[in-house]
């Protein structure tokens, strides 16, 4: 059988002040802090990881938070919209939260058949809650605030805008094994059978608009799970074979990664199930201590101090 894509892994967005950012994931949206790490490229910025108890694919939201990085610009070539599904009947009970928690929102609208609310959080990144048509069984993250009537369960679906959506929609049927689902307007919608959620991917055709640009409130890279290593390396053949440039496999600690620019301009990553975020914090104790890789443990003093303040 040839393997599939099992959806998505995480999404990597960017911020500006991290103390915002989390306060935002965490207590607006209640997103369970999974792992507080440092971008391995650069040690002096926090690599903050947001998702359900463990951290389960498909609900990871990650983000670079730069202070003072300016803002970024929505477009072509980039993640747009990160849709959460959230449990039927809440969308007003969203609302209401949003209002009274001074959050940027929309109106419950519908698209797709489905019923959702749009809103940003303080970079301006945009997002939506979302009421699957499809059963969602995912048990989600709850706060004082949120119980699992109402808490986000995880990823529903990602928007990709692009200019043209063929050589995307190519990679995703003939590579990932996404199908063509629906169509609504410039709005298409892909899909894979192989995961009952997380399983969406929505492309949105924009030729006559800009490229976006990076900054804080945009997206960075969309992420897509493999179960392991051998699997991740029989995809980056594939990618090869369409003649795509790919990186080769990097350890993020918590996952392998393997890089790519689809055709469309959006950057796309294979990241696998293993080791996990338990790799190096118990279940009950994710995201409470500043964790490093390897090589920047023996600075570990001096990251802490130039790293920004979080209380
Ligand atoms: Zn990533």
């Amino acid at each position: 059988m040839t393997n599939k894509i099992l959806g998505l892994h995480h999404i990597t967005a960017i911020a500006g002040n991290a103390k915002r950012n989390l306060d935002f994931y965490t207590r607006v949206l209640g997103l369970r802090l999974v792992k507080k790490t440092v971008n391995f490229d650069d040690p002096g910025t926090y690599h903050f990881y947001y998702g359900n108890e463990n951290g389960a694919p498909g609900t990871i939201l990650t983000f670079f938070p730069w202070e003072g990085i300016v803002k970024g610009k929505n477009g072509t070539g980039m993640a747009t919209e990160i849709d959460y599904s959230v449990a039927a009947g809440s969308l007003d009970f969203w609302k209401d939260r949003f209002q009274s928690l001074n959050v940027k929102h929309g109106e419950v609208a519908e698209r797709l058949g489905e019923t959702y609310l749009p809103f940003e959080d303080p970079d301006g990144l945009r997002l939506n809650l979302v009421v699957s048509k499809n059963s969602d069984e995912r048990k989600p993250w709850t706060t004082a605030d949120l119980n699992a009537d109402q808490a986000a369960k995880g990823f529903h679906n990602v928007t990709l805008n692009l200019r043209s959506i063929k050589p995307t929609a190519t990679i995703l049927t003939d590579i990932f094994g996404y199908e063509l689902k629906e169509q609504e307007g410039n709005r298409y919608r892909f899909a894979t059978d192989a995961v009952p959620t997380a399983s969406i991917i929505d492309l949105v055709e924009s030729p006559s608009e800009g490229r976006g640009i990076n900054g804080s409130g945009t997206n960075h890279h969309v992420a897509f799970r493999v179960p392991n290593e051998d699997v991740q390396m029989e995809f980056r053949e594939k990618i090869l074979s369409k003649g795509v440039h790919i990186t080769p496999k990097i350890n993020r600690d918590y996952f392998y990664s393997l890089y790519f620019r689809e055709p469309g301009g959006v950057l796309f990553e294979l990241a696998t199930d293993n080791p996990g975020f338990t790799v190096d914090e118990p279940l009950d104790q994710l995201g409470s201590a500043l964790k490093l890789p390897e090589q920047y443990e023996a600075m570990r003093e001096k990251i802490e101090k130039s790293l920004p303040q979080l209380s």
